[in-house]
């Protein structure tokens, strides 16, 4: 099989296409269920990267395809023998593997703006997930300027990261059209800092078939801790601290990225936007650094560390799911130490699960 002519949709812009929303798309060529298309080709790659095989594509994990780590890389790999295509890592954030971290990089439930689905049935023929709408420090749309939606606005479920067999911007679960607007919540105001980081976020979208074809394009770590040192030299003359505090970070932090070469999305749009600065310059090599105007003016606080290790309790409810018995999500949220409504929040899927089996 070679349905290489299937094109990545929006490539080279900020709408640029999941590695998720491609499979989806690719299966559907062949007519196929993505279920079905997914169990017939990725069953044994996926059991080399992930354990629970296949099965995991579908759950909370699903996410990470298209991220930057072995299940990102994994997919592309499968693909390209399937299609030929060199140019898949692009629908992922590998091409930023080395500088950024994976730490907060992708977003923990699906997200989907229901105007852009519109205009992309409109335009396009059909839609697709855009990779930024994966990326966690995306909350709106950066051509509408509206929070995304999470829930079908039918049935009232989020959505799969990969659904089983429904095209991209169909629910899931109840088969309603995910273009459709919910007519109460409107457009709630986004606040300045989200926008700024969703267009920035689109860019490095944009860029990732460039960097992609030419992986000297990109940033090493040594690079990117030598721009660091040359910001803190020429912003504070070489002071770490009056630095840290110019983009209200923790005393170390500065320290820690020109140790390292790396950082975490959210503190590089946080760096930039402090300064007037785009991410996408600071990633590739032929940018350069250019001041420009700081165009936003409140910044959300810092991140808190969490304590909750979620992977740790990821395991934990499989465990308890995996038991004859059922249990309530209140007893089992217990048991895991978390609360209910954190629970509802970072393992819907999870939640979902125990609320079938208790029924
Ligand atoms: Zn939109
Ligand atoms: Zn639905």
């Amino acid at each position: 099989m070679r349905p290489g002519a299937l094109e990545p949709k929006g490539a080279r812009t900020p709408s640029a296409e999941s590695v998720s929303s491609y499979l989806v798309r690719l299966a559907g060529a062949q007519v196929l269920p993505t279920a079905t298309f997914a169990a017939r080709h990725f069953a044994e790659r996926l059991a080399t990267v992930a354990y629970g095989g296949g099965r995991n594509l579908y759950g909370g994990r699903g996410v990470w395809m298209n991220g930057m780590g072995r299940w990102a890389a994994g997919m592309v790999a499968r693909l390209h023998d399937l299609t030929g295509r060199e140019d898949l890592a692009a629908l992922t954030a590998l091409p930023w593997k080395g500088v950024l971290v994976p730490g907060g990089l992708t977003a923990n439930i699906r997200r989907w703006c229901p105007s852009c689905y519109r205009n992309m049935r409109a335009r396009r023929g059909e839609c697709w997930d855009p990779l930024a709408w994966f990326l966690a420090p995306v909350t709106c749309c950066a051509l509408h300027y509206r929070p995304f939606v999470t829930h079908c606005r039918t049935c009232g479920v989020v959505q799969p990261w990969l659904p089983h067999d429904t095209a991209v911007g169909w629910c899931a679960v109840c088969g309603a059209d995910l273009a459709e607007n919910t007519p109460s919540a409107g457009h709630p105001v986004v606040r300045p800092y989200d926008r700024w980081s969703a267009g920035a976020c689109g860019d490095l979208c944009a860029a990732g078939r460039a960097a992609e074809r030419d992986p000297r394009a990109v940033v090493t770590r040594r690079d990117f801790s030598g721009t660091v040192r040359w910001l803190v030299d020429e912003l504070d003359s070489g002071n770490r601290s009056a630095f840290s505090r110019r983009i209200g970070v923790s005393v170390h932090t500065p320290s820690r990225w020109i140790r390292s070469g790396t950082i975490r999305l959210d503190s590089l749009l946080r760096l930039c936007a402090r300064l007037g600065l785009r991410p996408v310059d600071l990633l590739l090599r032929d940018r350069g650094i250019r001041f420009g105007p700081i165009e936003v003016e409140d910044f959300p606080r810092p991140r808190r560390r969490s304590a909750i290790d979620w992977l740790q309790v990821e395991r934990e409810l499989d465990a308890i799911l995996g038991r004859t018995e059922a249990m309530s999500l209140r007893d089992a949220a217990r048991m895991v130490g978390v609360r209910v409504n954190s629970l509802r929040k970072r393992l819907p899927e999870k939640v979902e699960e125990l609320r079938q089996r208790a029924r």
